[in-house]
């Protein structure tokens, strides 16, 4: 996987990107990462990159060029028309199997907007897919960019040491992860539940299943509606919810 970010701030995503685990995998050659500098290709006496909009309106706009440059450079070079990410909190918002799908690019190029945004002339013409990690606005696209990068990393066979991990863990199957634990068996006075010390593989697979369906119903419920459940599983959460709604009418009585 070959990331390309069209960035104002290349130092940023370098050094955010080459820490860590995909640090590792950059060195290990699973991951590539170059950071363009859309700066580098203003090609005006103070590399300006940015103007006034049009029509007046706060705030500055990065202008249509540079950034069709510096892209054209990434183009040039690796001999294709690559995918482009636009980071901007207009797009549709980023989720795990965004990240699975996007996973299957040999190119990723993400383009980092700063100021009010980018010319839109530009994005007309090079941006592939308009995507926002939540409904807040940053200041610029790099954090973004390196969210997305992160979570696109880790589905990169290889890239995890336990790869199996990556298919247990949140989101996968539409559940959130089951809670985990580890030594000591006791940590202020509470208990490692007795079922995980228990060497019963079939029983612990159960009781995982069965605690990352009551976390989903209890935290998530719109991811639920779309996970695999079978009948009696569907059952029980029907009994959780009636449950959870006669403890919270209890609560309110009282208060
Ligand atoms: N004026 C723009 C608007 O209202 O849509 C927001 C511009 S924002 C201050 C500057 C840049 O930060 C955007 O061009 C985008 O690249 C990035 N950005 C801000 N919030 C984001 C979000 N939630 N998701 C992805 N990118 C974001």
């Amino acid at each position: 996987m070959n990331f390309h970010v069209l960035t104002l701030f290349p130092e940023m995503i370098l050094q955010g990107m080459n820490t860590s685990i995909t640090g590792r995998a950059i060195a290990r050659g699973l991951l590539s990462i170059e950071a363009v500098n859309i700066r580098d290709y203003a090609f005006n006496k103070h590399q300006k990159v940015d103007d006034y909009p049009y029509g007046g309106g706060a705030g500055m706009l990065m202008q249509a060029e540079p950034v069709y440059l510096a892209y054209e450079s990434i183009a040039q070079r690796i001999g294709k028309k690559p995918r482009v990410v636009f980071l901007t909190p207009q797009g549709k918002v980023f989720n795990q199997s965004m990240a699975r799908e996007m996973a299957q690019e040999e190119d990723l190029v993400f383009l980092c907007g700063h100021y009010e945004g980018i010319d839109e002339r530009v994005l007309e013409e090079i941006v592939t897919d308009y995507v926002s990690i939540g409904d807040y606005v940053l200041t610029g696209g790099e954090l973004p960019a390196m969210v997305m990068m992160d979570s696109i990393s880790r589905m990169v066979p290889g890239v995890l040491n336990n790869q199996e991990s990556g298919e247990t863990e949140s989101f996968a199957g539409n559940l959130l992860e089951y809670p985990q634990y580890s030594r000591p068996e006791e940590w202020h006075g509470k208990k490692v539940p007795d079922v995980l010390l228990s060497g019963h593989h079939a029983n612990i697979e159960k009781w995982r299943r069965e605690q990352s369906i009551l976390r989903t119903a209890r935290w998530r419920p719109d991811l639920l509606k779309n996970a695999d459940l079978t009948n009696k599983e569907w059952n029980e959460v029907r009994q959780w919810k009636k449950q959870w709604k006669s403890e919270a009418d209890r609560k309110d009585s009282e208060s």
